[in-house]
């Protein structure tokens, strides 16, 4: 049992599996003695409580980097399309007030800094070194490469890269994640932990 989670976890919004959710506290619990945490696509914050959780218990920080429009797949007409998460007025997808409320009603409003940007944007500037970068943004190809390419850089040595949704079946899922999976694996960069479910973990040597 993680102390703090919220007895109604499964109600809030999100693509996240139990043992992955497991995996992603226990990894962070023990990271985030080292820095902070980064989390690429946060959607509704289900995985950003559990991360946020985990970084609680050694006074770290997660920053929760998500445009909040959408990915691909959320918007109008599209498959995981939530007629709730929409702003009609201005005709885009919004997950930042969700988001807030579920960080906020969990009491990580202390432990989580949202970066409501794209990830190119947000990576520009960026100079501080990760002690963990949980992507799970974008499923085209274009996204999870700019993910990849921005952010992998300011992993620390010791530092664990955590990628969700690998499908290796196309049927089960797009392809992109698990090309950069595959491209992290093959740059020699990594020692592989292995996968959790659908999600890959690989820590920076
Ligand atoms: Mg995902």
């Amino acid at each position: 049992m993680i102390p703090g989670l919220p007895d109604d976890i499964d109600q809030i919004k999100g693509f996240l599996a139990e043992d992955e959710a497991q995996a992603l506290y226990q990894h962070a619990l023990q990271l985030s003695t080292l820095g902070p945490v980064l989390e690429i696509g946060s959607y509704c914050g289900k995985s950003t409580i559990y991360l946020g959780l985990a970084c609680r218990t050694n006074n770290s920080t997660v920053f929760a980097l998500d445009h909040h429009r959408g990915s691909e797949e959320h918007q109008l007409g599209e498959f995981f399309h939530d007629p709730a998460l929409y702003d009609a007025g201005e005709g885009v997808m919004d997950t930042f007030r969700e988001f807030r409320s579920n960080i906020r009603r969990t009491g990580l409003d202390e432990v989580v800094v949202p970066v409501v940007a794209g990830s190119e944007a947000a990576a520009k500037h960026w100079q501080t070194p990760l002690a963990m970068v949980f992507i799970d943004g974008g499923h085209s190809m274009e996204a999870a490469l700019t993910d990849y390419r921005c952010w992998t850089t300011h992993l620390m040595r010791g530092g664990v890269l955590a990628i969700h949704d690998l499908f290796e079946d196309a049927h089960e899922g797009g392809q992109a994640p698990y090309a950069i999976y595959r491209m992290a694996r093959a740059s020699g960069l990594f020692e592989d932990l292995g996968q959790v479910n659908s999600l890959g973990l690989l820590r920076r040597l």
